[in-house]
C-alpha cells in the first residue's frame, strides 16, 4: 500500500500546459502576442452585456439556452445539437472522459494542439502521435496510426500551433477511412479566420453522419478568452453522453450574457477578420523578407523558424524580443525547438516585431 495518495496511471506522465508569458522582467510596456487572443479585444456590445449581468448570487442557467439559440441561429444550427463549454478545453475534456478511458488510444498530430494529450492522459488512455509533413497534417499518418483500441481522433483545424489547414476534401477522405466507432473531433478554435475556398469547418460532416463533432471558442476572433467560453456541435447521441458528465453550471451567466452579444456584432466580427487580412500577409511577407522561414498561416498567428546557429535560434530571439516587450511564443513542446509563434498583434505591435526582428538578425553574435 502506497504511505500517501497516488494519482491514476498516466496522471505523473503529463507535463502541465504552460501557457504564454504575459509579462517581461522590466519592461515596460509589452505586446502580449503569445497566446492568440485579437488585438482588437471583445465587441463593444459583448463587453457591455458582461456589464449588465447582475444577480451574481443566482445560478446561471445551466444548459445556456439562450446562448445556443444564438449560436444555432448564427450558422443554422438545431440548439438541441450544441453544447457550450467553459472554453472548448473543457469540450475536449469532456468528449475525452466520455469516449476514452485506460487501454484505449487517442490520436493527434505531431505539432497538434498539447491539450489532447493532456485530455487523453488524465483519462488514462494512450496518446498517439500521427507524424506530418512539413507542417502539415497527413491524413495517411492519422489513419495508418488506427488501431482497434483507437477512440478518439483529434484535428486542429488550422492548427496550432502550424497555421495550417486541411481542404475539406482530405478531412472527408479521414472520416471515410475511420471505422464508425472511432469519434473524430475536429478543433475549430481559428475557422473564423480561414479566408479558403477549400475549407470547411466541419458543419457538413457533423450534419451528415454520426461520429464527427465540431468544437469551437469565443477566445479567438471573439476576443472573450478570460470569460471561458466555447461550443461543441455533434449527432444527438454524443450530446447526451456529455451533458451527462458536465457540470451543471459548467457555462458562467457574465459568459452566457458576453457570448450572445458577440455572435450578433457580425461587424465586429468582420472588423477583426479585415485587420487579420491585412496584417496576416504583411507580416509573413516582410518576416521572409529577412530570411526567415514562415510556414504558410490561414489563421491569426504565423510560425516563425529561425535557423539552428549559435546565437540566431529561437530561444536567441526570443530573449532578444522578450527585452523589448515583444512576447512571442516558444513551441519547443510542440516538437519545434526552433521556431516562434507570434499572434497577429495591433499595427504597432506589428511594426515593433519585424523592426526587432531585423536588429535582432543583424545583432552582432557573442561568443
Ligand atoms: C485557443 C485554442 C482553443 C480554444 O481554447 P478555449 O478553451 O476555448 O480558450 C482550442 N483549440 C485550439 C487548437 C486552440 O488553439
Amino acid at each position: 500500500m502506497p504511505a500517501r495518495p497516488e494519482p491514476r496511471p498516466g496522471v505523473m506522465q503529463i507535463e502541465a500546459y504552460v501557457p504564454g508569458k504575459s509579462a517581461a522582467k522590466g519592461v515596460h510596456k509589452i505586446h502580449k502576442l503569445s497566446s492568440n487572443e485579437t488585438p482588437l479585444g471583445p465587441s463593444p456590445r459583448a463587453l457591455q452585456a458582461y456589464r449588465d449581468t447582475d444577480h451574481l448570487e443566482l445560478y446561471p442557467d445551466g444548459t445556456a439556452a439562450r446562448l445556443r439559440e444564438a449560436i444555432g441561429s448564427k450558422y443554422g444550427l438545431d440548439p438541441a445539437r450544441i453544447v457550450c463549454g467553459s472554453g472548448s478545453d473543457e469540450l475536449l475534456t469532456l468528449l475525452t472522459n466520455a469516449y476514452l478511458g485506460p487501454g484505449d488510444e487517442g490520436i493527434y498530430t505531431e505539432h497538434g494542439f498539447l491539450v489532447y494529450r493532456i485530455a487523453i492522459l488524465a483519462a488514462g488512455g494512450t496518446p498517439v502521435v500521427a507524424k506530418e509533413r512539413d507542417c502539415r497534417v497527413d491524413v495517411d499518418a492519422i489513419l495508418a496510426a488506427v488501431t482497434e483500441r483507437t477512440r478518439i481522433v483529434y484535428l486542429a483545424n488550422p492548427n496550432n500551433p502550424t497555421g495550417t489547414y486541411v481542404p475539406f476534401d482530405e478531412v472527408k477522405r479521414l472520416h471515410a477511412g475511420l471505422p464508425p466507432q472511432v469519434l473524430l473531433v475536429l478543433d475549430a478554435a481559428y475557422a473564423e479566420y480561414v479566408r479558403r475556398n477549400d475549407y470547411e469547418a466541419g458543419l457538413e460532416l457533423v450534419a451528415t453522419s454520426e461520429n464527427v463533432v465540431m468544437t469551437r471558442t469565443f477566445s479567438k476572433i471573439y476576443g472573450l478568452a478570460s470569460l471561458r467560453l466555447g461550443w461543441m456541435v455533434g449527432p444527438a447521441h454524443v450530446v447526451d453522453a456529455v451533458n451527462r458528465i458536465r457540470g451543471p453550471f459548467n457555462v458562467n451567466g457574465p459568459a452566457i450574457a458576453a457570448g450572445i452579444a458577440a455572435v450578433q456584432d457580425e461587424a465586429h466580427t468582420a472588423a477583426a477578420l479585415a485587420h487579420n487580412e491585412r496584417w496576416l500577409a504583411w507580416l509573413t511577407g516582410e518576416i521572409e523578407a529577412l530570411g526567415l522561414t514562415v510556414t504558410p498561416s490561414v489563421a491569426n498567428f504565423l510560425l516563425i523558424h529561425f535557423p539552428a546557429k549559435a546565437g540566431r535560434g529561437a530561444k536567441d530571439a526570443d530573449a532578444f524580443l522578450t527585452a523589448r516587450g515583444l512576447i512571442l511564443r516558444r513551441v519547443e513542446a510542440y516538437g519545434l525547438p526552433e521556431a516562434l509563434r507570434l499572434t497577429v498583434g495591433s499595427e504597432e505591435a506589428n511594426r515593433l516585431v519585424v523592426a526587432a526582428l531585423a536588429e535582432f538578425l543583424k545583432a552582432p553574435v557573442h561568443a
